[in-house]
């Protein structure tokens, strides 16, 4: 387990461009998840893996901790990161709604994946991030990445 302190900051600051309501909103539900504060700000653990499992491009998280993928961080322009940390913080939002990690909501079956990934990409969009242009680099450094 490591983190990556340039992904932690790239994080915090990604995290920093949410509307306030909706940040506050993570905010809480990482406070009553235990979540550590780091430098006087509550931020979740920042992790960086070199492989994730089948169905995860770049990231996951059960949004309390976040898992990214080795080559994306180190690969990826910092404006393609903070793309890929807006989806994961859209999963975290999710959390925050149904008061529980992901991973713990029975709403979130295998079968309710799709949906979730939607209801994600819909609030980064909503937040001005445009996961297409995540999509389009990802496919074009496919063979660097190791996808
Ligand atoms: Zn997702």
């Amino acid at each position: 387990m490591s983190i990556d302190m340039n992904l932690h900051r790239v994080f915090t600051e990604t995290l920093a461009t949410l509307p306030p309501a909706t940040r506050a909103k993570i905010e809480a539900f990482w406070r009553k998840q235990r979540v550590p504060e780091h430098d006087g700000r509550l931020v979740p653990v920042v992790l960086k893996k070199p492989n994730l499992g089948v169905g995860s491009l770049c990231a996951n998280t059960d949004g309390v901790i976040f898992n990214f993928k080795s080559a994306v961080v180190d690969q990826a322009p910092e404006d393609i990161l903070r793309i890929c940390i807006a989806h994961e913080l859209a999963h975290a939002y999710r959390a925050a709604e149904l008061c529980m990690p992901l991973n713990d909501a029975t709403a979130y079956g295998h079968s309710s994946r799709n949906c979730e990934e939607g209801a994600a990409d819909k609030l980064t969009k909503e937040w001005g991030f445009d996961r297409a242009r995540l999509l389009d680099w990802l496919a074009q450094n496919e063979t660097a990445l190791g996808l």
